[in-house]
């Protein structure tokens, strides 16, 4: 079966408007009516100023009914413009506020059902772009944009069919720039290479505004490092591409817009040969001369929607850009579950020849890795940086789709669990923990929204992080980020705090590469320890010391799982793991010696 063709730009945004496409649809006809009767009144005083000089010329009187009747049409015309105009603008509104409160719930949802995967890929300022700047531009497109556009085709349509009726010779002279000028926009807009350079400004000012959220989120990291300038040269060399991008669209453009601008002003260049050439043959001067003046008014007041009519045109192309990636993410994969929902219940791990490759690369991260863990043991992931570590925990996760293998908890397949069945059974407890602008209290919940106060207490205690919360004037209810901050550390044992609320069985814990200071790395120990007790631990080591007591170590190298066992046996049967010891042991010793001075 032929698949049905995917719609773009407007023709999905209508799709996407669902509903609320009448209202939409009533507020363009509204809009055209308005600049229909816009145009009443011209024709009124055109009326009135032909009789008149008629009447002058001819020496008869005039009749006060045709005054009246032409201007109570010129009042009538003027207030359908208002009511129309009115009506049209309440409707595109409401319609457009609809939309995007629709919208925005659409992708929040969608947001939450993508696999976690996806945003790792998409930098926090894309993401941000997409959702406030995207969609506020369709807001603007839809309660304004739509309707100009109609209007702006339709007056001057309008005012085409006003000239024709008036002198059909006239109309046809006036209409040549105008064609031309469509002619010369249209073969513009269509050009494969202008939509070309249009994307490649919007892509790039896309990574600009990324690079500018994350160069502000990072600043206090960069400046601790002293990478100000290299982050800046980042920016730099982002704004110059974009800069270059403009300026490539800009003198592509010079040409077709240069002669467009000549043609869709020159009406009166060609209106006054014809017009004198009309003169100078005409049996009714007196009637001719208004004709003239008429259009030359009137031509002249075509500009303003023809020039409308271009902006908008340029508008289409920034929405159909801005409709394209909202649909990039709403057709984002989501977790699939593999039939209707299974219930686990044991804890124990199986990786079957599980491959997975990470779409922007070519090379597996993991490639066929097989182990099994028993329920309830300690078991560490440990190997070189890249190895393929955490990605394997973050596979456990269901964070992204194997390519091929399987993964199994408690003997079941993870794709055939639901998410939220799935994250109920794992704590994952990540290097650089995140909180919440909220109360402390409401961080620990996260994920056990019915714990009691004295559960959050208990948690707290066990992670070893109670005494400094205790210390706070509010205590439990501090807004974090707000009313006070914490460190690395201290923020880990929050995470942990979390995650013995959580109380899952499975555990997976990112063992931090750097605490701040000797204490704090015992009390973030203890908090594991206890974390750990009865669990299925999978540690992603970085110190050897912490996991020779393991009950099994999964030594990981370029995606492969090199070697298990203990930790003896390994020292025993396994270079890189002996290596990875002594290379410990002697930071280990080069530490204490720069804690100790000399003396060791
Ligand atoms: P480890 O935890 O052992 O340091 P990772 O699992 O983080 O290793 O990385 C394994 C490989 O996958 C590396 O080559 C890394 O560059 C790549 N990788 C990790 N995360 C991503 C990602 N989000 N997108 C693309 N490649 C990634």
């Amino acid at each position: 079966m032929k698949e049905a063709k995917k719609k773009q730009g407007t023709a999905r945004l209508m799709e996407l408007a669902g509903a609320k496409k009448g209202r939409m649809t009533a507020a363009c006809v509204l809009s055209v009516l308005s600049s229909a009767c816009r145009m009443v009144p011209y024709f009124a005083i055109y009326r009135i100023l032909q009789l008149i000089v008629l009447h002058y010329s001819e020496g008869t009187a005039l009749a006060a009914q045709d005054f009246y009747i032409l201007a109570g049409a010129s009042a009538i015309g003027a207030i359908c413009y208002g009511i129309c105009g009115y009506c049209s603008s309440q409707l595109s509104h409401g319609a457009a506020y609809d939309i995007l409160y629709e919208l925005r719930i659409k992708m929040m949802s969608k947001m939450g059902r993508i696999s976690p995967g996806y945003y790792a890929g998409s930098t926090q300022g894309a993401l941000k772009k997409l959702l406030m700047e995207d969609v506020e531009q369709l807001e603007v497109f839809i309660a304004h944009s739509l309707c100009e556009i109609a209007a702006a085709v339709t007056v001057p349509v309008f005012t085409i069919i006003v000239l024709f009726i008036t002198d059909w010779r006239l109309a046809l002279v006036s209409l040549i720039p105008i064609v031309l000028s469509m002619l010369i926009l249209s073969a513009a807009l269509m050009k494969k290479d202008g939509a070309a350079l249009q994307k490649k400004m919007a892509d790039t000012k896309a990574v600009m505004e990324g690079t500018i959220v994350e160069y502000i989120h990072g600043m206090p990291v960069l400046k601790i490092f002293g990478r100000t300038s290299a982050a800046f040269s980042r920016f730099e060399n982002d704004n110059t591409a974009f800069a270059e991008a403009v300026r490539e669209t800009a003198y592509y453009n010079a040409n077709g817009m240069g002669l467009y601008y000549a043609f869709f002003g020159a009406q009166v260049l060609f209106l006054l040969p014809a017009s004198a050439l009309i003169l100078a043959n005409t049996a009714n001067f007196a009637a001719d001369v208004i004709t003239v003046l008429f259009f030359l008014v009137v031509c002249a007041g075509m500009k303003e929607p023809l020039e409308n009519m271009m902006n908008l045109a340029i508008d289409g192309t920034k929405i159909n850009q801005a409709v394209a990636r909202i649909d990039d993410l709403l057709e984002q994969p989501e977790i699939q579950l593999k039939g209707e929902g299974k219930q686990i219940t044991g804890s124990d791990i199986e990786f079957n020849d599980v491959t997975f490759s990470y779409a922007e690369n070519d090379e597996p991260a993991i490639k066929n890795m097989s182990f099994k863990l028993e329920a309830g043991t300690l078991n560490a992931l440990v190997g070189p940086s890249g190895g393929g570590k955490s990605t394997a925990a973050k596979l456990l996760m269901h964070f992204y789709e194997p390519e091929s293998g399987c993964i199994k908890i408690d003997g079941t397949d993870i794709r055939e669990v639901r998410w939220n069945e799935l994250v109920k059974h794992i704590a994952y407890v990540f290097q650089d923990s995140f909180l919440f602008n909220d109360t402390i209290a409401n961080n620990i919940k996260l994920g056990s929204e019915d714990a009691t106060a004295e559960q959050v207490r208990n948690a707290a205690k066990a992670a070893n992080i109670a005494e400094l919360i205790e210390s706070l004037p509010k205590g439990y209810e501090t807004i974090v980020g707000e009313e006070t901050n914490f460190s690395g550390g201290e923020m880990q044992r929050i995470a942990i705090a979390r995650a013995i609320l959580k109380d899952a069985p499975i555990v997976v814990l990112d063992e931090a590469t750097a605490y701040a200071d000797a204490e704090s790395e015992a009390k973030i120990q203890e908090a594991f320890s206890r974390l750990s007790k009865g669990k299925t631990v999978i540690m992603i080591a970085h110190r050897l010391k912490s996991i020779e007591n393991a009950d099994s170590i999964l030594v990981i190298n370029d995606g492969q799982l090199v070697s298990s066992g203990k930790h003896t046996e390994l020292m025993e049967s396994c270079p890189l793991y002996r290596e990875m010891v002594n290379a410990n042991d002697r930071r280990d010793c080069w530490t204490m010696r720069e804690r100790g001075g000399e003396a060791v």
